[in-house]
């Protein structure tokens, strides 16, 4: 259910900023998760449909980049993906288990691969229409 917690602040997130452009609709959302928040994209998709629901964000396109992990070893200075050592699942608020692939010290920061973000999004805006019509300026025309 970590899916489900995690999409709504995302739709959440999607409609404030979708308002404040003053959109119509919600076209697409470009999202980039890492590997290491063990979110299942199919299951980010179902709740973006049920949560979406009746928002101006329905019917948008979801795309979910997967981002993989890359660690620093804070022994050696290794940058790598690291060596996963745990379950495929991750209790919040835990350290991840992830070893360095060249020293084997577990004392690693990440740099990627536990984000969760919106990279855009694409909107439509009705009132763009009437801005389109103001008239031409044809002082510089022939
Ligand atoms: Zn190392």
């Amino acid at each position: 259910m970590h899916e489900f917690s995690t999409m709504y602040s995302i739709v959440q997130t999607v409609l404030e900023a979708a308002k404040e452009r003053g959109a119509d609709k919600v076209l697409e959302i470009n999202l980039e998760i890492g590997r290491l928040t063990f979110l299942n994209p199919e299951q980010l998709e179902f709740a973006f449909k049920v949560i979406s629901e009746g928002t101006i964000a329905e019917g948008a396109k979801l795309k979910i980049r997967s981002v993989e992990p890359k660690v620093r070893c804070l022994k050696c200075g290794y940058i790598g993906s690291g060596i996963y050592e745990g379950p495929e699942y991750h209790t919040l608020g835990l350290p991840l288990p992830v070893k360095c692939e060249r020293c084997g010290s577990m004392k690693v920061e990440f740099l990627e691969g536990r984000e969760c973000k919106i990279k855009n999004i694409s909107i439509w805006v009705k009132r763009e229409c009437s801005l389109k019509a103001k008239p031409k300026n044809k002082e510089n025309e022939p």
